[in-house]
């Protein structure tokens, strides 16, 4: 099983897969999270990408789409995969259809997380992320534990993008694409809408019991 999941940003897209893969022993594709370490690791990339990144815009086609292959490619992850974030327009769907295409798969089932943009302002403020596990956690709704060795306060990390300023670009770049890409996924009756402003364990039992019902 292929899986895509959509959202604007602070919808809880790599939380959940992070649920997803690990229920389903599926591997996360979240081109958001190869990017950043393209930045961190200061590649040329990296360097290339920084200030698009950094105003809430898109990253080009080309950039993303050469990303995924590799894993795409990879016999371990053949119908193993979620992709979070990927795609994000048209063009890029109808890339990733030609790349699995290409490797003898599909995708299987498309989730979209809707959420508000009132919601995803004090998502994205709240938001850090643990610098050794990848836990995602927001200091108003779900804060890290406080006696943990690898979720402390000193290993938490934001986002350089998570400011509100950039959020609100970020969700409006979200908006400005979505619409064709919905109805991509419509036309090929993949998709399905989850109301992505419920609790984290209220969205990952309505995605399970989704997919549940796609695996019959
Ligand atoms: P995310 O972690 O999914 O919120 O992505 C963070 C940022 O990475 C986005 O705001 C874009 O600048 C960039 N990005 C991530 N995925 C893509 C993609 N599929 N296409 C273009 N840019 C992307």
């Amino acid at each position: 099983m292929n899986l895509v999941i959509f959202g604007p940003p602070g919808a809880g897209k790599g939380t959940q897969s992070k649920f997803i893969l690990k229920k389903y022993n599926l591997f996360q594709i979240s081109t958001g999270e190869l990017l950043r370490k393209e930045i961190m690791n200061k590649t040329q990339l990296g360097k290339d990408i920084s200030s698009a990144m950094n105003s809430g815009k898109l990253v080009s086609d080309k950039i993303a789409g050469g990303l995924i292959e590799k894993f795409i490619s990879k016999n371990e992850y053949k119908d193993r995969m979620i992709f979070d974030g990927y795609p994000r327009n048209k063009q890029q769907a109808e890339n990733l259809n030609k790349l699995l295409n290409k490797y003898n798969q599909k995708i299987d089932l498309v989730l979209k997380l809707s959420v508000s943009l009132d919601v995803i302002k004090k998502r994205i403020i709240g938001r850090a992320v643990c610098s050794i596990c990848g836990k995602i956690y927001n200091e108003f709704f779900n804060p890290a534990p406080v006696n943990s060795n690898c979720c402390s306060s000193r290993f938490l990390q934001k986002r350089s993008d998570d400011t509100l300023d950039i959020s609100i670009s970020r969700y409006q770049t979200y908006e400005k694409n979505i619409k064709p890409l919905i109805d991509f996924y419509e036309e090929s009756k993949l998709l399905r809408v989850v109301n992505g402003e419920m609790n984290i364990s209220e969205i990952t039992n309505e995605i399970s019991r989704i997919i549940e019902g796609i695996k019959g």
